[in-house]
């Protein structure tokens, strides 16, 4: 994902990012089933949030694409449209 420009941006290393997804268990945050591909902004940047350690999640793409810019955003919604869209199809 792009950086904005003007996105705030307080240090962190990999390491940190690492230990992080460790925190999740190497898995999306949103549907905790799927192994991690994104590294979601919980709050979008568009929206105000920060590039910042507390604000980085790690998130399937499939999540982090259906959460898009949502906020605020909680994983429900998106459980929801995905089975919705699952039954549609
Ligand atoms: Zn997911």
């Amino acid at each position: 994902m792009a950086l904005q420009r003007e996105a705030l941006y307080l240090g962190h290393t990999q390491e940190q990012l690492e230990q992080r997804i460790a925190y999740y268990g190497g898995k999306c945050w949103i549907c905790r089933v799927a192994p991690w591909e994104h590294i979601d902004h919980v709050k979008p940047l568009s929206k105000g949030g920060a590039h910042i350690l507390a604000n980085l999640r790690p998130s399937c793409a499939s999540c982090n694409l259906g959460k898009s810019d949502k906020w605020p955003f909680v994983p429900a919604m998106i459980l929801i449209n995905q089975s919705a869209y699952a039954l549609a199809n």
